[in-house]
């Protein structure tokens, strides 16, 4: 029979069956935001801005990604910055923007939590809860998502081996909260040339492994817009449920992000793409007629 060494690890080595693992449950976890579904044929994409900078920003943002097709809404309003002298987001004033253009769109929205203080608050305006990289690791945080009852997506720790990243997976769900969401968005690797090195074998290694819906972040991936639409299409290949990307309505303004941020064309562009891609392994994505576009 054919052994897995990782499989073994990632349920401890012993013989409990961990939550995570398909082991435990063969058939694919879909993960309902309102009412689109992460897990089964059709791939999601989800997209908007690194941060919410403003009420124009993020509206026009909105109204041109949903236009693109994409069916879940981004924006940080806490946002983990490597410098304290950085925008650090617009805190509760961006959740009550996100929360206003949901109203408007339909968009469902997801924004990172960095704090176990301020999970009741993210909680209470957001549709799905995002755990960064940075907190993949940072156990309180993933009970408290776990018992707060909302969809989470979990971003890879930058430094997180897959078995690390699914046992951090496993603090959620063992709170009795099955809707978590993985993604890809790189590692730190010897490579400077990229921003991170987008490690697409964690897809289908992920998949083999675990019954949890996976998607890929090419905006953190590579750090480079002209990359995006290639490693988006690729990640799509090797079988991702969906992709989260970063879309900003002017980029070169961006104060977040924006050398990775594509342009509402741009993101246009690769959603007609992508559908090809899709269709080539046998899954759809919503992309809207040429006329409403
Ligand atoms: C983000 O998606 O806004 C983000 C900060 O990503 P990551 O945690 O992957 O760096
Ligand atoms: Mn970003």
């Amino acid at each position: 029979m054919e052994t897995n060494p990782y499989n073994n690890r990632v349920n401890g080595g012993s013989a409990i069956p961990s939550r995570v693992s398909r082991k435990t449950k063969p058939d694919n976890t879909i993960v309902s935001i309102n009412d689109v579904q992460v897990g089964g044929s059709e791939i999601i994409v989800i997209a908007g801005p690194c941060a919410v900078e403003s009420r124009l920003q993020l509206f026009e943002t909105a109204r041109l990604v949903k236009a693109g097709g994409a069916r879940i809404l981004r924006g940080g309003a806490f946002k983990p910055r490597s410098s304290p002298y950085n925008f650090q987001g617009l805190g509760e004033e961006g959740l009550k923007l996100l929360a206003m253009i949901r109203e408007e769109t339909g968009l469902p929205i997801v924004t990172e939590v960095m704090d176990t203080r301020q999970i009741e608050l993210v909680a209470s305006y957001a549709d799905m809860i995002q755990i960064g990289s940075r907190n993949m690791q940072n156990y309180p945080l993933l009970k408290e998502a776990g018992m707060c009852r909302k969809p989470v997506l979990l971003k890879r720790g930058m430094m997180a081996t897959i078995e690390e990243y699914l046992l951090a997976a496993e603090y959620i769900l063992n709170q009795g909260n099955d809707q978590v969401i993985l993604c890809e968005r790189g590692i730190r690797t010897f490579e400077p040339s990229t921003r991170n090195t987008l490690d697409l074998s964690a897809v289908p290694m992920l998949k083999r492994l675990s019954h949890l819906p996976v998607i890929v972040d090419p905006s953190h991936g590579t750090g480079l817009r002209w990359m995006v639409p290639a490693l988006a299409k690729a990640a799509v290949a090797v079988g991702a449920d969906g992709l989260i990307m970063e879309v900003h309505y002017k980029p070169e303004e961006a104060l977040c992000d924006g050398y990775q941020s594509l342009s509402v064309d741009e993101f246009a562009r690769l959603m007609s793409d992508l559908n090809k891609i899709a269709r080539a392994v046998g899954r759809e994505i919503s992309v809207p007629k040429p006329s409403t576009v």
